[in-house]
């Protein structure tokens, strides 16, 4: 592959190293992630392109439910041979790994484009209405309850309305 201009496309099921996305929302370890890349020799390095598919599983931020979402996610990357220069403002880019000219180190580009896909608060539906905060019910499941006393701090105002009523 050293020769600029080769190029190889690789199409590849595997069970994920570990889990790939965030505290909140990613593909657990062992579950299967599918890589379809491609991967071009230029002249600093190889050039990987292509897409990264997985189911992601996590927890509303609203109701805690379970939270499924495929994942078709943009991979991009240069893995530059050990012994380029970088031009300086390449040393910057999130887009560019250093490799030691054999092995490809997958994990981190993988990684980056399936966190980048995923959502910063996943949500089981986007209106998803959470959970009440005085018992923690499912609001979805019981949009209209109520509770008669809110807060201690409002019985007395809520005694006080009572007997206005009565
Ligand atoms: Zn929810
Ligand atoms: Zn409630």
């Amino acid at each position: 592959m050293r020769r600029p201009g080769a190029q190889r496309i690789v199409s590849e099921a595997f069970p994920a190293p570990a889990v790939l996305g965030t505290d909140l929302i990613g593909v657990p370890e062992g579950a299967e992630v599918r890589l379809e890349l491609s991967f071009e020799s230029v002249q600093e390095g190889i050039w990987v392109s292509g897409t990264v598919n997985g189911t992601a599983i996590g927890e509303c931020g609203r109701c805690l439910d379970e939270v499924r979402q495929e994942i078709a996610a943009p991979v991009q990357g240069l893995f530059e041979y050990p012994d380029t220069r970088s031009a300086g403002e390449d040393e910057d880019s999130e887009d560019v790994f250093k490799f030691d000219g054999e092995n490809l180190e997958l994990e981190e580009v993988v990684r980056d484009a399936v966190v980048t896909s995923l959502p910063f608060t996943p949500l089981c539906r986007p209106d998803c209405p959470g959970l009440c905060d005085q018992c923690g019910a499912r609001l979805a499941d019981d949009p209209d309850h109520t509770h008669d006393v809110r807060d201690p701090r409002w019985a007395a105002l809520q005694s006080f309305i009572n007997e206005k009523e009565s």
